[in-house]
């Protein structure tokens, strides 16, 4: 991995920055929140685990007997694709994960931050509930459409329907990217940025580094008088590469932070991240569907072989199941580990394309106060998240600062 411009000279004068204190109150808050919800979600789980059982022996067996026997279910638009009774076997298994998704997130993002008083806890409970709906819907169709799609391809291409869905979905992902600058975002209007002597800054620290980013836009809120959350994104490649900064990043930062920020987001741009996890993404996705179709196999054997096909259902259901969690959850580990390792060069590089350390920790700082994020993580919650902690940010810029004063003593 490129490690940006080590040999640059410093671009901008370090400024005299007052130091950013964290918000003391708030990460008390926020570390009971933390702990609270860990011991409710691990209450919920232990739940969810006893009442398996029961819920196998009295719904899923049941269920899955009425979908394989009933006969309009069985309909074939193309011979060996089943959409109802796919969409059958969905609707039972999402109805049974949705009301445990239901509990856990009114826990954790809508009781719990309330008490607490962090992470949007000012939103009405109508308005928790209607975002919820929203954004589980949404995903409940995109998984209808995955696995229909999925089960389609198997019907028409038995031997390769893993290769060909990892390369449709990966399409897909790269032209959502490629094309994410460009959608409307819901409330949010995105205009571009107009702050003649930030663009400059901007735009001197693109040069700088040789590196080019086509658009520098703002997000701002729909709504009078409210923000949107402070935080800066890069999105697109090639003549779509641009970064947007929210108003509420405008707002509360100095022009040194902000610089921090965009730095931090051209480090993704000049390491290419966003094109690096694609193919990471469509890597393990490849794997992933190899391995459904090594495990469909031994489906269909099992299904020629089984004197009870009802049986042989329900053991498919289990195994697809556990399957499909186990794979989800260590391919989400490696995911994650990636994009943490990707925060890292990013931050080494605004680093060293600002050497503004003050303004760099003031950054992050401010985000972990605006944006309710805890300093510190226990190692177990920081392998979790696709950012480092704030305090493991601020100990690299530690770092990173002894590194240079020892890199100018050489010379
Ligand atoms: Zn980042």
């Amino acid at each position: 991995m490129s490690e940006g411009n080590a040999q640059a000279e410093p671009i901008i004068s370090v400024a005299p920055a007052e130091q950013v204190k964290i918000n003391e109150q708030q990460q008390q808050r926020l570390q009971r929140y933390i702990r609270v919800a860990t011991l409710y979600n691990l209450l919920l789980l232990l739940v969810a685990g006893l009442l398996l059982v029961p819920v196998i022996i009295f719904v899923v067996i049941p269920a899955t007997f009425t979908i394989v026997t009933t006969a309009w279910l069985a309909f074939q638009p193309v011979p060996g694709w089943y959409p109802l009774r796919i969409l059958a076997f969905y609707l039972m298994g999402t109805v049974a994960i949705g009301c445990l998704l239901f509990l856990f997130s009114l826990l954790v993002g809508y009781i719990l931050p309330r008490h607490y008083k962090v992470r949007a806890s000012t939103r009405t409970f109508a308005a928790w509930l209607r975002r919820w709906l929203r954004i589980n819907g949404r995903r409940l169709l995109h998984w209808l459409l995955v696995l229909q799609s999925c089960l389609l391809c198997i019907a028409i291409q038995p031997n390769l329907w893993w290769l060909w869905m990892a390369l449709l979905f990966t399409c897909i992902a790269t032209l959502q990217t490629y094309l994410s600058p460009l959608y409307a975002f819901r409330g949010v209007k995105r205009t571009p940025l107009t702050d003649e002597r930030l663009v400059n800054v901007l735009n001197t620290l693109c040069k700088a580094n040789k590196t080019n980013i086509q658009h520098f836009f703002l997000l701002e809120s729909k709504k009078p008088g409210q923000l949107v959350r402070a935080n800066a994104y890069l999105a697109g490649w090639g003549k779509t590469s641009s970064i947007l900064l929210t108003d509420g990043l405008l707002k509360y930062f100095q022009h040194t932070e902000i610089k921090s920020v965009v730095a931090h987001e051209l480090g993704h741009h000049v390491h290419r991240h966003l094109i690096k996890r694609q193919l990471l993404n469509f890597g393990l996705l490849l794997a992933e569907l190899f391995l459904y179709y090594m495990g469909y196999h031994w489906f269909q054997f099992l299904v020629s072989s089984s004197s009870s096909p009802s049986n042989a259902e329900v053991i498919a259901l289990l195994f697809f199941g556990c399957l499909a969690v186990c794979l989800r959850l260590s391919f989400w580990q490696a995911r994650r580990g990636y994009r943490r390792k990707n925060e890292f060069w990013a931050d080494e590089f605004a680093l060293r394309a600002t050497y503004d350390v003050q303004a760099f920790k003031n950054a992050m700082l401010r985000l972990g106060n605006l944006n309710d994020i805890p300093l510190k993580l226990t190692p177990r919650q920081e392998k979790g998240q696709t950012h480092p902690s704030t305090m493991s940010r601020l100990q690299h810029a530690d770092e990173f600062a002894i590194r240079l004063a020892q890199a100018r003593r050489v010379t």
